[in-house]
């Protein structure tokens, strides 16, 4: 059964347009409301691997094809989606197409819309919370903190081929900016973080690795730049995972509040050190 929306005036998908809506990280509760009507009133939802089977349960009525593809592959199947969007599009249904996170972030929802809309497809965007960001948060970790970043980086460890990014210029992200933010850095983590070494940031430098972030089974991985790819091998940890790079990892020991609901205390109530008597003494 789909949750119930409270009143306001919900927009309809109309027969033959493609909406194409962010599921959030993982955990159903971050969907947006817009989500949710759309998965009330959809046909068919195409969706992708990231997506909780569960969000999928609110669409009863909806016939669910998967549309999932394996991370950093070259991809054939890319064009098939878009052209089955534009199928069932074309065949009059209301189609819901359903990515991970955000549709425009790392998710080649840009690419899906542009072709819809060059068919004369009738689109509708629908954003959702990004891994980088909620995923983070389910961690404890602020994207942003006034005591340690102005700017944030987000960066994938992968190009179309499966390569690191050749486009990306390692040196100058390490050198101007203060957290780094890694969307599908997992197999090229130890290239990453040499380059990231070798541009100067330290190899103390706090780290974090959250994978399958916001779901039940989310795991953190605190480490620093120097240890990083042994303690994933170590930790036989999994992608999904966002990483982290940067200070900001080191407010998780002030924030981590899924270890405090589950009744574990702060480890470190100022561990940024402002020490400027605002924060309370243990
Ligand atoms: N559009 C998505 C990103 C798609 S790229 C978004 O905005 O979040 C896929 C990558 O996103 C994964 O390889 C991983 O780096 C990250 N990701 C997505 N969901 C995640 C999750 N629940 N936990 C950790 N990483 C996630």
């Amino acid at each position: 059964m789909t949750p119930k929306l409270p009143p306001h005036n919900w927009p309809t998908i109309e027969p033959g347009w493609v909406w194409l809506c962010g599921a959030g990280p993982g955990d159903p509760g971050l969907l947006t409301l817009h989500a949710l009507n759309a998965l009330g009133q959809a046909d068919v939802v195409v969706y992708d691997a990231l997506v909780q089977e569960a969000i999928l349960d609110w669409a009863p009525q909806a016939e669910h094809i998967y549309a999932g593809k394996r991370g950093g592959k070259p991809s054939p199947q890319q064009r098939d989606i878009s052209l089955r969007l534009i199928e069932l599009a074309r065949a009059g249904k209301r189609v819901l197409r359903l990515k991970g996170g955000d549709p425009f972030v790392f998710g080649r929802g840009g690419e899906e819309a542009q072709t819809l809309i060059q068919h004369e497809i009738p689109v509708r965007i629908i954003p959702g919370i990004s891994a980088g960001i909620g995923g983070l948060a389910y961690a404890g970790i602020p994207v942003t903190h006034r005591d340690v970043n102005q700017s944030v980086t987000f960066v994938t460890g992968h190009d179309q081929s499966g390569n690191t990014p050749s486009s990306l210029d390692w040196a100058a992200i390490a050198k101007g900016s203060q957290v780094i933010v890694i969307y599908m850095g997992m197999k090229h983590i130890g290239q990453i973080s040499a380059a990231l070494i070798a541009a100067g940031r330290p190899m103390s430098e706090p780290v974090a690795v959250v994978t399958t972030a916001t779901t039940a089974e989310q795991q953190v991985l605190e480490t620093t730049l120097g240890s990083i790819e042994a303690d994933i091998t170590n930790a036989k940890l999994e992608p999904p995972a966002i990483i982290c790079v940067g200070r900001a990892v080191l407010m998780r020991q002030v924030l981590d509040w899924q270890s405090q609901a589950a009744g574990a205390p702060p480890r470190n109530l100022d561990p940024l050190g402002r020490d400027d008597g605002t924060a309370a003494s243990a």
